[in-house]
């Protein structure tokens, strides 16, 4: 199972909280997978969802408050470009009319029906309710992806009402966040470890949570580990490229014919540098038996005599 659906299956079976929270949690998935129909008989309700724990979840709200029933349907078809396979429907206009007017789509009054654009005002004034919010909005249209490959966990929307919710929620948690657009998706996605763990945390998805941080953990070990390498590397390339100049040096001499008339301290420290050549300076100073300051003036004078010499 991907981490994304292990995520959807934790935040789909987290308690049941408080009804304002319910409401908001709901209100989202209407914005999410909510679709209505106007006919003869009243308002329908319908909620195209991908996973049947997400069709149950919708159930169970809609059961708790309105004490109403829904009708589960699974079948496949496609919707907007995207899969489908279970729908939640509520058919009794009565709930359909309570729900879609509690969740602001819709208001009925004397003169008939008029669409809502926004959400009920008070509906996610308490952070309890706006966390419950993101739940659906994430249930709904959210995705996280493995954090051993990235960190990113994205809410879909495809009106600016829902995506400018889910951002001042955001906002407000001081969560930071990027937009893009995806075909007929509004993109609102978050990039570093740090806030999807707190997400996670608000959602509920305290499992995978701890998974996530093991995960960090050990990508953290492995980059100590690599960072380590790639300084014992290029340590190693720094004395080659010491050692290189210093035996180019002694060959330049050798072949001069100098060689042999150097002072013999410093004929010594050429014949230890090209019995070693992969010595450190300080593996040469043991090798002579002298001080490491003491080595570095010897190859510094074999450069010199080398340098006189072209
Ligand atoms: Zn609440």
């Amino acid at each position: 199972m991907s981490f994304s659906l292990s995520v959807k299956q934790e935040v789909s079976s987290s308690p049941f909280s408080k009804e304002c929270c319910l409401r908001a949690e709901l209100a989202a998935f209407v914005r999410t997978n909510g679709s209505m129909e106007l006919g003869i008989g009243g308002i329908k309700v319908r909620f195209d969802v991908e996973r049947l724990d997400t069709a149950n979840r919708i159930y169970g709200i809609i059961n708790r408050l309105y004490k109403a029933d829904a009708q589960i349907d699974e079948k496949e078809y496609k919707r907007l470009g995207k899969k489908h396979t279970y729908s939640v429907k509520i058919g009794d206009p009565e709930t359909a009319e309570k729900l879609l007017n509690d969740a602001g789509v819709l208001l009925k009054d004397e003169d008939g029906y008029t669409m809502e654009t926004g959400l009920p005002r008070d509906m996610l004034k308490l952070t309890c309710c706006q966390k419950s919010y993101l739940k659906g909005a994430f249930q709904g249209s959210g995705s996280v992806s493995d954090p051993k490959k990235e960190y990113r966990l994205e809410f879909a929307s495809r009106d600016t009402d829902t995506d400018s919710h889910i951002q001042k929620i955001l906002h407000s948690m001081d969560i930071p966040f990027h937009t893009s657009v995806r075909r007929e998706w509004v993109i609102t996605y978050i990039s570093d470890a740090e806030n999807i763990i707190k997400l996670l945390a608000l959602m509920g998805a305290h499992r995978n949570l701890l998974d996530m941080e093991n995960v960090i953990v050990l990508k953290g070990i492995r980059n100590d580990i690599n960072r380590k390498v790639n300084l014992e590397t290029a340590n190693l390339k720094k004395i080659s490229t010491a050692s290189m100049q210093q035996i180019e040096a002694i060959n330049k001499l050798i072949e001069a014919g100098i060689y042999d008339k150097l002072p013999l301290k410093i004929r010594l420290a050429a014949d230890a540098r090209m019995e070693n050549k992969e010595a450190t300076l300080e593996e040469i100073a043991d090798i002579l038996d002298i001080s490491k300051s003491g080595a570095n003036h010897r190859m510094r004078k074999i450069a010199e005599y080398a340098q006189n010499c072209e």
